[in-house]
Parts: structure tokens; C-alpha cells; sequence
């Protein structure tokens, strides 16, 4: 039998090439989150790369990540929801996650601030665009960026702090540079609107296979799972 890598020595290789991609790109490591993708794996794999060190995970299905929480309720980490929201099931998220990368319209927007606790935090939210205007993706396109960001600015329970991506897949990481320049791109036009409460501070984007080019082109959070996990199984 191979002998498969556990997930801290996983980690560990994530970790060196984050710092290699930072250094080459003149980058600060505490200026890129690393969040792990832990969805489809056990709460033991969790716990494992909370062990290790990390502290960010991500899920995308709030009803996958509300069945493991309970088993992890002890860890003091940071839930982020990265898959497509269905606006009934905002309150959940809502009960669920500290942070939703996956903001595509004003009705969902408006949802996750109806479910706000009375007088709790607001929720940090990036909106998702939709760069390669795929039928099958979830996103807005960029030209309908700045329209929702002006109006989650005017919402007050959630806190609107960047963009996120999910580029269209393609085999090489250089191939995907270009999305990530341009989701880059628009998060500076954005900024330079000044819009009141929106921030284009965080570039959610980078998966296991692009991370490093992503970490190159301005992403401060990468979703990264199979490098950390392994293979999901099902999906
Ligand atoms: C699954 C997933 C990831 C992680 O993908 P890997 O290729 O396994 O690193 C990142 N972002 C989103 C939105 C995902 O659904």
C-alpha cells in the first residue's frame, strides 16, 4: 500500500508554498488567509488540521457543515460558507457561518440581514463574481458589481469586504492568471468609487491547483482543500 500523506505533513507543503509565492510576489504570509475547504471530509479531518494549526474552513453546504459542527463545537474556529446560498436557507448560513463568500444578489443579501441576531456583529460578506460568464455558475457578472456592492453598502447588518471567484476550470494554473487579475482589477475600480461601507479589501480566490498564482495576483484568502485533505470521494 502507498503511504498517503497526513494531513498536517499536507499542511505543512500548503504552508511552504504560500511563503514561496509571498516572498516571490513581495507579500506579507499573515496578509493571505488560508481557509480549509473541509467539505465532504469527516469532522476528524477538522480536527486534524485544527491540530495543525489552522483555524479558517469552509463548506459549501450549510447543511453538510450544520451536521459536523456539533462535533466540533469545541474548536474555536473560523466558518466560512463558500458554496451557492438558496435565499430560504439564509438563516441557517446565518446560524452557521462566520463569513459568506458567496453573495449574488440583493435578495440574499437582504435575507442574511433579516436573520441577524438582535444587536449581534454584522456578517463580513464578499459578493461572487462570475468571470467567465458560465451558465452553470453561480456569480454575478462584473458588469453588476458595483450596482450590489452599492447596495449591501447600505445594509447595515452585513459588513460587504471583497469579491470571491471561482474561474472556470482549466488544467493549467497560468491559463487562470488572467481571472485573477481581473477580479483583482475590479475590486481597485470598485475601491476608487469610495462607496459608503464597502470595503474591496479581501480577494477571495485560489484553489489547490492555482493557489500560487492567485497568492501572486492580490488573493488574501485561498480556499484550499484537496492539498489539504486529499481526493473527496463524492461530491
Ligand atoms: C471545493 C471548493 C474549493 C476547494 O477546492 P480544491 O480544489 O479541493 O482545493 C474552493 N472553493 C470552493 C467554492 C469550493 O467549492
Amino acid at each position: 500500500m502507498e503511504t498517503v500523506p497526513t494531513i498536517s505533513e499536507n499542511i505543512a507543503r500548503v504552508e511552504e508554498r504560500i511563503a514561496a509565492a509571498c516572498r516571490r510576489s513581495g507579500r506579507r504570509r499573515e496578509d493571505v488567509k488560508l481557509v480549509a475547504i473541509s467539505k465532504t471530509h469527516p469532522a476528524e479531518a477538522i480536527c486534524a488540521a485544527f491540530a495543525a494549526g489552522l483555524r479558517d474552513f469552509g463548506e459549501n453546504r450549510v447543511q453538510e457543515a450544520q451536521a459536523k459542527l456539533p462535533a466540533l463545537a469545541d474548536l474555536r474556529a473560523t466558518w466560512h460558507l463558500v458554496g451557492h446560498l438558496q435565499t430560504n436557507k439564509a438563516r441557517a448560513a446565518r446560524e452557521t457561518f462566520h463569513w459568506v463568500h458567496s453573495v449574488d444578489s440583493l435578495r440574499l443579501a437582504e435575507k442574511l440581514a433579516q436573520a441577524a441576531p438582535p444587536g449581534g456583529a454584522c456578517l463580513p460578506v464578499l459578493i461572487e463574481v462570475n468571470l467567465g460568464e458560465e451558465a452553470a455558475k453561480a456569480g454575478v457578472r462584473a458588469a453588476e458589481v458595483q450596482e450590489l456592492a452599492e447596495q449591501i453598502g447600505r445594509i447595515e447588518a452585513l459588513e460587504l469586504r471583497g469579491l470571491m471567484v471561482i474561474p472556470p476550470f482549466l488544467a493549467s494554473p497560468e491559463e487562470v492568471r488572467p481571472y485573477f487579475r481581473q477580479l483583482r482589477d475590479l475590486a481597485r475600480k470598485i475601491e476608487a468609487r469610495h462607496l459608503p461601507n464597502v470595503s474591496m479589501q479581501e480577494l477571495s480566490m485560489g484553489m489547490s491547483h492555482d493557489y500560487e498564482v492567485a497568492i501572486e495576483e492580490g488573493a488574501t484568502i485561498v480556499r484550499v482543500g484537496t492539498a489539504i485533505f486529499g481526493e473527496r470521494q463524492t461530491q
